[in-house]
């Protein structure tokens, strides 16, 4: 079968049961990445979905990818085009039989993918899943439980699969006149993490080498310091890394060490990424919506003077603004500095809860739209959470997390900061 594989966000050899099959099934092989340059466009909030270092991190998985493919004798093509098209002008040129691809969770990803199988119905469009530590056919349940506890109750009674390893080969290449176009690779100094399956491979063994998951559940509300938690979700939202692996290794690192609450804590969170995978397909485009899943809305607006000032980090409480400060210079955030600063925009500041997380969605590295939007649901109360939003006290988590003003001090200096909110009208001239 003459195949065409399209890379999304699988991007790795490890463990990647879809490059595998095309490995097993394909007499030639071609390898696509479509790389959507209208993502760099500001779009709804006056937010472009794509920052230049989330372009950066990216671009260093590509190159990353491509070059392990070479190794296998095989290449990357990069198009500059959103999926439809970029899989549409290669079906359209060259003598193909089928396509596989990963599954994918966004709603609106899951619709260009039905649109190219309606469209190119001759053709063959295998979906396998890579993303998540199940597939769908192995949960134990029809419906979604509607809490996280309760699925998680469910899923950890099943066996998580061993990952498989990267092909030793692969078939021979598709030749094709297009060329590579990786994005921008620039601008990465001031990164939080390097990109590709090869940074990511690096940072697992590191971070498991160490006694630092022994101690993960005492550590991970930490504003700061890399070992306070695992730092691999950018790594696995781009597909760098399988989740998996990361499962794997703790079980591993368990039967070296021992397993405590800490380690069993890491597989808590691989835990809550599952579910809100699974959470985003179930809910479609009730994961965008304002009133949530159930459509109620919350008593917010958009005010494009408060919600500039929080992504500038120009509010009146230090906390949010170091954070929001760490966010846009290196594209990672705490969970804890996360929480802080999506209450802070819903509840502090009244924004409507989609502006933070589009915000999120261009400056996170590790941004995956099943794991960004439905966290913000949470935090908004529009989700499936029984207990409703989350408020917290800015000033009782400035004690708690910051006690002796170190991490303010690293993002905003001594002065901290006496912005205050509404300093400007509706138009946005200075109240006098
Ligand atoms: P660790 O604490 O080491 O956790 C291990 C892994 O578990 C993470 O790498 C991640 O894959 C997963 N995980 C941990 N916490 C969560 C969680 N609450 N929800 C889902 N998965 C989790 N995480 C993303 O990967 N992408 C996002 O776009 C994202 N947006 C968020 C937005 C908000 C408002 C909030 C509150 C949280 C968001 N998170 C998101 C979850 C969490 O903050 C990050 O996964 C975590 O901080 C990443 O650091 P780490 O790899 O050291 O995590």
């Amino acid at each position: 079968m003459r195949t065409l594989y399209v890379f999304t966000n699988d991007l790795r050899l490890d463990d990647n049961p879809a490059l595998q099959v095309a490995a097993e099934s394909a007499a030639s092989l071609m390898c696509l990445y479509c790389y959507d340059p209208s993502l760099n466009r500001a779009g709804q909030f006056d937010v472009a979905r794509m920052s230049p270092k989330r372009d950066a991190f990216l671009g260093g998985a590509l190159l990353d990818l491509s070059n392990r493919l070479q190794a296998l004798g095989n290449r990357l093509i990069v198009l500059n085009h959103g999926l439809l098209e970029g899989v549409a002008t290669i079906l359209g040129r060259y003598d193909i039989d089928q396509v596989i691809y990963s599954q994918p969770f966004g709603v609106y990803e899951r619709r260009q993918w039905g649109s190219l199988a309606d469209r190119y119905k001759m053709l063959t469009f295998r979906e396998i899943p890579t993303f998540t530590l199940f597939q769908h056919s192995a949960l134990p349940f029809e419906a979604l439980p509607t809490s996280f506890s309760k699925f998680r109750r469910d899923i950890e009674k099943l066996t998580v699969p061993v990952p498989i390893a990267p092909p030793e080969a692969l078939p021979k290449v598709i030749q094709c006149s297009f060329e590579t176009a990786l994005p921008a690779i620039s601008n990465t100094n001031k990164l939080a993490f390097q990109g590709g399956e090869t940074a990511a491979q690096r940072r697992l063994h590191d971070y498991f080498s160490t006694v630092h998951p022994s101690t993960y559940k005492e550590t991970r509300n930490a504003l700061e310091g890399s070992y306070n938690s695992t730092r691999l979700s950018a790594w696995l939202s781009n597909g760098n890394l399988s989740a998996r692996r990361v499962h794997h290794h703790v079980s591993d690192y368990e039967s070296v060490n021992g397993a405590n609450d800490s380690t069993y804590w890491i597989q808590f969170e691989l835990y809550w990424r599952e579910f809100f995978q699974w959470y985003a397909r179930e809910h479609k485009d009730k994961l965008f919506r304002f009133g949530g899943l159930n459509n109620r809305a919350p008593l917010t607006s958009f005010y494009p003077q408060r919600f500039k000032q929080w992504c500038q980090g120009q509010t009146p409480w230090p906390l949010v603004n170091a954070s929001m400060l760490e966010l846009n210079e290196t594209g990672y955030l705490s969970n804890r500095a996360r929480q802080i600063v999506a209450s802070c925009l819903v509840n502090e500041l009244s924004c409507d809860w989609r502006a933070g997380a589009a915000y999120f969605e261009a400056h996170l590295l590790d941004y995956d739209v099943a794991s960004n939007w439905g966290n913000w649901q949470y935090i908004a109360g529009v989700g499936a959470d029984p207990r409703g939003g989350r408020h917290f006290n800015i000033d009782k988590q400035t004690a708690q997390f910051d006690p002796k003003g170190d991490y303010v001090r690293r993002w905003v200096g001594d002065k901290g900061s006496v912005m205050k909110i509404d300093s400007v009208d509706a138009a946005d001239w200075p109240i006098q």
